[in-house]
């Protein structure tokens, strides 16, 4: 399961930014100097995307690179779920891009320069803020909520069930888990084990 999001992960992260900043040269032509109505070629894009074309350095330009790589970084984040996994795959989605880089282009970019560093760095961390983000936002059990509002509960009413249960007397449904049948009057509060959701 974790070597599937790490390999979905680096796909992503590998195919994201290009697609993202093709879409964001599309859609501010004017600004940022992509695109002009024909169509981009890989190599142009690459060289945009990891910062080496002299024109992906004029402000607009750079501020398009760099959201497209965050971008992709929340994808990953998306993608991978936890943090480690984030990681391990923007470092292989990085490069895998730089691999095919190399191959299509046949010349070894300026891939440590700093600014692809960067943007490295930005893809690895935005991958890192949303892992953290999940983790943070993970929901609090219902029981939990309920007593931060000042409802007090029960321990015997705590119990996650599976709904709607049917009373063992009468045979009605019950879509809660209250503590009488609302047909029969049956006590089913000592029943609530039975009825546990697993
Ligand atoms: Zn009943």
């Amino acid at each position: 399961m974790s070597s599937f999001k790490i390999f979905v992960g680096s796909i992503t992260a590998a195919v994201t930014p290009p697609i993202l900043l093709t879409i964001l040269a599309v859609a501010f032509q004017k600004e940022i100097g992509l695109y002009h109505n024909n169509p981009i070629p890989l190599d142009t894009l690459l060289n945009y995307v990891f910062l080496i074309d002299v024109k992906a350095m004029q402000t607009n330009s750079l501020i398009a690179v760099i959201i497209s790589w965050i971008l992709a970084g929340l994808f990953i984040g998306e993608v991978t779920r936890k943090l480690i996994y984030g990681l391990t795959s923007s470092i292989i989605g990085y490069f895998l891009l730089v691999f095919y880089y190399v191959f299509s282009l046949e010349t070894i970019p300026a891939i440590f320069t700093l600014p692809s560093i960067y943007t490295f760095i930005t893809l690895l961390g935005s991958a890192t803020i949303f892992s953290e983000i999940r983790e943070m936002r993970k929901p609090k059990p219902f029981f939990t909520r309920l007593e931060e509002g000042g409802i007090k509960v029960e321990e015997e009413y705590k119990y996650p069930l599976k709904l709607p249960i049917r009373c063992p007397n009468c045979n009605a449904v019950i879509y809660s888990n209250s503590e009488y049948c609302w047909n029969c009057n049956f006590r089913l509060v000592d029943l609530f084990p039975r009825f546990r959701e697993s």
